[in-house]
């Protein structure tokens, strides 16, 4: 039957916008045969004709890395400047996968004695479907796009489907950067259509990033049908602020790991787990640090705080906040739904946050802080790692060598920074434990994940 039509509604005003022709399941299964038949030829071609494309994808996204930050922000409200930094960060994680990837998967030579000769090598699988989210609607594809075309693979496209305008323009940013036609296609269909689509032969796997519900839908279509899985699912990111930390500079830190894409971000800081003796000038530097973020129109350079990617996504996280203040949590500024159309919220801090409150048992995605006091380290440890989740975590402190063992030792997520907000970087592996999934993206081990990692042996 006929697919529905995809509404791209814009956040700031609640207001529809363009309209796009969504696929049928017929239609994406032929996007994934098409694919197909463009990897038989891509998989042979050579890591420096395939560096060239990569490399002008960057430049087409330099080349309308404008319109392409309009386009988020009519699509989830992300702010221009966020934007036009997102743009920037595709590029520059294309350029790098360019340089990188033909050392990450040389031939590995292995020393297996006199008479024999064996190594390792790398083989693309074949078509990857990829599932993703809105909120670094560009990012989060080329984040997986670029190691995986890089390694020899296709790719089909299921974006979240508040985006169709970025998912079909991502299509066209490969398919202008002169990639073969089919090997990277955009399907427009709903959630519930992906089951079909990871069974079809002509995909070999599957990648998704958002929640932990989707990750569990897609993991059991794909554990039915034996095809290797990567999940990059939510988080509820822990920060510790210990009792040697400046309050400044850790409510500085603090401030930008929760605010970063007006909080909707897997790995924005959630929880704040501060140690008693720092707790009130915490408190008292990260509300002011906080209220900086004022809502404005996201168009606008200087906006550090647009609206959020939709109403229905704010009243939701108004009812955490609600319900964590029925609970016994302090208000401490914000809290409030503006007066106007749109999917707007004020930054806000909640204090003495405990366990049963949403603000501390749930991911809370938006632009919502929780504190939560601990009397030492060793507690403060303990409520970071009591969570179903394990993205990013971060320690705030003055001694380094403290932060150092925190981090490398006791923190139970993918990935622990020490007085800095956890941020994806092509160098860096990404990626979490426990309900935040399993896999890595980016660096070596990010294109490790989609191909064959081959023993040949000659004797
Ligand atoms: P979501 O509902 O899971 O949506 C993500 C993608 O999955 C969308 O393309 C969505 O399609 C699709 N989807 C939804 N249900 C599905 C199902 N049953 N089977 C197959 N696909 C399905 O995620 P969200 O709530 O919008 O996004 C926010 C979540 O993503 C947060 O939990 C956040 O922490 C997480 N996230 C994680 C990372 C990471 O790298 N770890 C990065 C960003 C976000 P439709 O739009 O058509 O429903």
């Amino acid at each position: 039957g006929a697919a529905p039509r995809l509404i791209a509604v814009d956040p700031a005003t609640d207001r529809p916008g363009q309209s796009y022709r969504g696929h049928t399941s017929e239609e994406a299964k032929g996007f994934a045969r098409e694919a197909h038949a463009a990897w038989l030829g891509w998989r042979r071609t050579s890591f420096a004709e395939r560096a060239e494309r990569m490399r002008a994808a960057a430049a087409v996204l330099r080349r309308r890395q404008a319109e392409f930050a309009a386009l988020m922000t009519a699509e989830m409200g992300k702010t221009r400047t966020e934007g036009l930094a997102e743009i920037e960060k595709c590029a520059v994680n294309c350029d790098w996968f360019a340089e990188h990837a033909e050392g990450f998967l040389a031939r590995r030579p292995v020393d297996m004695g006199p008479g024999s000769k064996a190594f390792v090598t790398f083989n693309p699988l074949g078509v990857v479907l990829a599932v993703m989210p809105w909120n670094f609607p560009f990012w989060q594809v080329f984040r997986f796009a670029a190691p995986t075309l890089m390694a020899g693979n296709a790719a089909v496209l299921k974006h979240a489907s508040n985006v169709p305008g970025c998912a079909l323009a991502i299509e066209a940013v490969f398919r202008e950067a002169g990639f073969p036609e089919g090997l990277f296609r955009t399907a427009l269909i709903p959630g519930k259509a992906v089951r079909e689509l990871i069974e079809d032969d002509h995909l070999a796997a599957v990648t998704l990033t958002g929640s932990v519900e989707a990750g569990r839908q897609v993991a059991a279509a794909a554990g039915g049908v034996l095809k290797k899985c990567v999940l990059e699912l939510g988080g509820s990111d822990a920060y510790l602020v210990l009792s040697d930390a400046d309050a400044q500079k850790a409510a500085e830190v603090a401030a930008a790991a929760r605010m970063v894409n007006a909080g909707q971000s897997c790995i924005a800081g959630k929880r704040f787990i501060v140690t008693s003796p720092v707790r009130e000038a915490f408190e008292a530097a990260l509300v002011e640090k906080m209220q900086a973020y004022r809502m404005g129109d996201p168009n606008d350079a200087a906006t550090r705080l647009g609206p959020l990617q939709s109403v229905k996504a704010r009243d939701d996280i108004h009812d955490q906040v609600r319900r964590s203040v029925a609970a016994g949590a302090r208000l401490l500024t914000g809290g409030e739904i503006p007066d106007r159309p749109g999917a707007w919220y004020p930054p806000t801090v909640l204090s003495e946050v405990k366990p049963g409150m949403p603000a501390y048992d749930e991911e809370v995605f938006g632009p919502v802080a929780a504190v939560i006091e601990a009397a030492g380290e060793a507690e403060a440890i303990a409520i970071a790692n009591a969570s179903r989740f394990g993205l990013g975590s971060g320690v705030l402190t003055s001694d380094l060598a403290r932060g150092e063992r925190i981090a490398a030792e006791e923190l139970e997520a993918g990935m622990s920074f020490v007085n800095a907000n956890v941020r994806s970087d092509p160098r860096l592996p990404f990626g979490g434990v426990k309900e935040s999934g399993y896999g890595r993206e980016c660096s070596e081990f990010g294109i490790h994940e989609f191909v064959n990692i081959k023993s040949v042996l000659v004797a």
